[in-house]
């Protein structure tokens, strides 16, 4: 794979950086694809082990949530999905959204970016700019829940996709002190979702929900919710609950906003 022949993508180069972790992660690196969430999701799930991992160069259709899109460009971005089982008889694994979204920042903090914070309910922004998206999505087989992790990060950030998208655009690189390697950012990536996995398995979003809001983008600010089809609803971010429904302060009391169809915007 040489789309971008100062970094490619190299599994074993990965599998290197992974260490004593690399066991835990099946990776497959492939050129082109619609979207690696897709790709994982179209596999028979009974035979998917846990841990297995898609990264693509060329990822055609990204998806974001409600059909939205999720773009890169090959060679400055890291586009990549990760399936994992939680145990049978476990409920559904709410607020993993934004516990992957703790995960990622744990990782590229701790390659040296500064200013990662979190936007409800899925978005990794630096300096008011995304250069992250998360999209989750879960499945359940045979009383077990299935989740598909789909991660987007703009390591760096072409004009194209700065011109095409509707909100402001950022990329790793203005938020590090060096270009990072998009395989050791894979493998440092995969270490903390397997950590958090682990972590989520035993006591859910609740022990993540400090470190989350350490980072949350709009922690006291006023923001609008917005749903097709309905009012928007103002109030103050007043943090989230351990299921990761944002708690929004508003003139008629704190209410319980879930994720999944509706945005978050700042007034
Ligand atoms: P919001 O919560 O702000 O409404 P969303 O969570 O619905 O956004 P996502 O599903 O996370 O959005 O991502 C899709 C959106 O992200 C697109 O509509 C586009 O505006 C924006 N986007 C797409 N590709 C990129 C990218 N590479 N970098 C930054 N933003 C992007």
């Amino acid at each position: 794979m040489n789309s971008n022949p100062a970094d490619p993508l190299d599994g074993r180069i990965v599998a290197m950086a992974l260490g004593d972790m690399a066991t835990r992660f099946s990776l497959e690196v492939i050129e082109h694809c619609a979207s690696t969430s897709s790709v994982l999701l179209d596999r028979a799930m009974p035979d998917q082990a846990s841990g297995s991992v898609v990264v693509c160069e060329r990822q055609t259709a990204g998806r974001g949530r409600r059909g939205r899109s999720w773009l890169s460009a090959p060679g400055d971005s890291l586009t990549f999905s990760m399936l994992w089982r939680f145990p049978p008889g476990m409920l559904p694994p709410a607020g993993l959204s934004l516990a992957v979204g703790v995960a990622a920042a744990r990782a590229l903090e701790g390659m040296g970016a500064a200013g990662v914070r979190l936007k409800w309910p899925n978005d990794i922004l630096a300096d008011g700019a995304k250069l992250g998206g998360i999209l989750v999505e879960t499945v359940a087989h045979g009383g077990q829940h299935v989740a598909v992790i789909g991660i987007g990060i703009n390591v760096r950030l072409p004009r194209e996709i700065a011109e095409a998208v509707d909100a402001e655009a950022g990329a790793l690189v203005s938020v590090m002190p060096y270009a990072p390697s998009r395989n050791l950012l894979l493998a440092n990536l995969l270490k903390a979702l397997g950590e958090m996995l682990d972590e989520f398995g035993r006591s859910g979003f609740a022990g993540f929900v400090e470190e989350w809001l350490a980072r949350n983008a709009h922690a006291g600010a006023r923001v609008s919710i917005l749903a097709e089809g309905a009012d928007p609803i103002e109030g103050r971010c007043a943090g989230v609950d351990i299921d990761g429904a944002l708690l929004l302060d508003t003139a008629t009391g704190v209410r319980r906003i879930v994720s999944g169809e509706v945005s978050l915007r700042p007034r």
